[in-house]
C-alpha cells in the first residue's frame, strides 16, 4: 500500500472513518466531523474521501438510491439489498474472493476492493401486493 501524504483534512477524514467503524455517507461524514469541533466544507470532505479512495485505505459502495457509501477497507464484505424497504443485509462470506488474485496474476493488476451487490425483495416486501408501492425518490424500478 501506497504510503502517500495526506493533507490534514485528509487525516481527520480519515480517521473520524476508522473511529466509527460503520459505513457513512459524505453528508453524513460533513455533519459527524462538524459535531466534533472539525467543520471542513462539503467539497473538502468529497475531495479527501477520493484521495483516501486511490490511496486504498477506504472503499466505497452505491445504494440503489444512487447515495454512496464510504467505508475503510478493512472489510471484504456483501449485501442484499431491498429495493423496495431499503433494508441491507451483510452476507456472511465473499464469493468472488479468490478472483482477486487471479486478476492480479491474470493481468498484474493490484486490486484495492471490489463490490459485489445484490438486489431484490426482502422476505417482508414480498408480501401481498397493496404493499408493492416503490417508497422514496430515485430507487430505480426492479423491472
Ligand atoms: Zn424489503
Ligand atoms: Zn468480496
Amino acid at each position: 500500500m501506497a504510503t502517500a501524504r495526506r493533507t490534514r483534512n485528509q487525516e481527520r477524514v480519515f480517521q473520524c472513518m476508522k473511529s466509527l467503524e460503520r459505513e457513512i455517507s459524505a453528508q453524513d461524514l460533513f455533519v459527524e466531523l462538524r459535531d466534533r469541533g472539525q467543520s471542513m466544507g462539503l467539497a473538502t470532505v468529497y475531495r479527501a474521501l477520493e484521495a483516501l479512495k486511490l490511496e486504498g485505505v477506504i472503499q466505497v459502495r452505491t445504494l440503489a438510491s444512487g447515495e454512496s457509501l464510504y467505508s475503510t477497507m478493512k472489510e471484504d464484505r456483501h449485501h442484499i439489498t431491498c429495493l423496495q424497504c431499503g433494508e441491507s443485509l451483510p452476507l456472511d462470506h465473499c464469493p468472488v474472493h479468490a478472483l482477486e488474485q487471479q486478476l492480479n496474476d491474470d493481468h498484474n493488476f493490484k486490486v484495492y476492493y471490489h463490490t459485489l451487490e445484490f438486489y431484490g425483495l426482502c422476505d417482508k416486501c414480498q408480501g401481498p401486493e397493496e404493499s408493492r408501492n416503490p417508497v422514496g425518490a430515485g430507487i430505480p424500478d426492479p423491472r
